[in-house]
């Protein structure tokens, strides 16, 4: 099975390129050969590719800077998406692409069904949604995997904050009401590759699915289970979201119910802790 991915140098893009399985053949591109604010040259690359399946690793993800550059992550996560799914439909080729919890209000404390309302509280959650309301459109098969707080050994990402902060200070405070699923961006990589393999042999499925690391936990639980891992001991105080103002609202709950990705492909949520040990290690060496 061949893969063409856009986005190289990401969180995800990276664990794609590690982790490739034996049999599959990994083409990436990276925004000097595919930039995504160009839906011409995207739909160029899928036209000429000789891939089995199209994957996206590349998006706008700067929450905040989204808030007064809208356009732009609109283009990027919006438009390009749309434009890759069109391309992938007119060649019969399965799309797979990464969405993300701020599609939804956050409002509530149970975990987010696949077809629960959408209701995005930011700029990038409306450019999130216009990608998945694009693909959907575009007629062809596809999946699209929402997630949700991404951390690797690689860019920026909460797990490397955490590691600076605990060094530098002794006393920290931390949002404690915003309840989510940590997922490392290796066991995105993972699952995408088995969803690929499944729309290679036909048994996909096309639609909206969930995926992120178990247990959820709050933002401070998941920096004090990254502090106890990591040998550091800053104390941790939890705070309210109101007390941590941002340019762009969060949802306060980004629970996902992931049992749909479970029943069509056989994954499961992975314990986000077991996760955390590896990418603590990898930073280590
Ligand atoms: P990163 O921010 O780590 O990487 C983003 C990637 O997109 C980089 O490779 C970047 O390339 C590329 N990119 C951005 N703009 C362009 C452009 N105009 N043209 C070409 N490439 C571009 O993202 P993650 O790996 O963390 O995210 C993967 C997916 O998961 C995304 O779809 C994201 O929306 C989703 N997600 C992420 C979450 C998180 O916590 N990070 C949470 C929930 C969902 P370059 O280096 O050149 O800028």
């Amino acid at each position: 099975m061949k893969c063409l991915v856009f986005g190289t140098t990401g969180q995800l893009g990276i664990e794609l390129a590690q982790r490739s399985p034996a049999g599959v053949e990994l083409v990436a591109l990276g925004r000097d050969v595919a930039d995504l604010t160009d839906p011409a040259a995207i739909a160029d690359a899928i036209a000429r590719t000789d891939a089995d399946v199209i994957m996206n690793a590349a998006a706008y993800t700067a929450v905040d800077r989204a808030e007064s550059d809208e356009a732009t992550a609109m283009a990027v996560n919006g438009a390009a998406p749309t434009a890759m799914a069109r391309a992938a439909a007119a060649r019969g080729l399965p799309f797979l692409h990464v969405s993300t919890d701020y599609v939804f209000d956050g409002t509530g404390s149970a975990p987010w069904p696949v077809d629960a309302p959408t209701g995005p509280l930011g700029a990038y959650g409306r450019s999130k949604l216009a990608g998945e309301q694009g693909i959907a459109a575009a007629g062809g098969q596809y999946a699209i995997l929402r997630t949700s707080w991404v951390f690797s050994a690689h860019g920026n990402n909460f797990v490397k904050t955490m590691l600076r902060l605990g060094t530098e200070r002794e006393t920290l405070t931390i949002v404690g009401d915003q309840v989510g699923g940590p997922t490392a961006a290796a066991d995105i990589a993972d699952a995408l590759y088995t969803m690929a393999a499944a729309f290679h042999r036909g048994t996909g499925r096309s639609g909206v699915y969930h995926f992120s690391g178990a247990p959820d936990v709050s933002w401070a639980d998941f920096a004090r289970e990254i502090f106890r891992q990591a040998g550091l001991a800053p104390a941790v105080t939890d705070i309210g979201t109101a007390d941590y103002p941002t340019p762009a609202r969060r949802p306060g709950n980004s629970r996902l119910d992931c049992r749909e990705t479970q029943a069509v492909f056989g994954i499961s949520r992975p314990d986000w802790r077991i996760s955390l040990q590896a990418v603590l290690a990898e930073l280590k060496a």
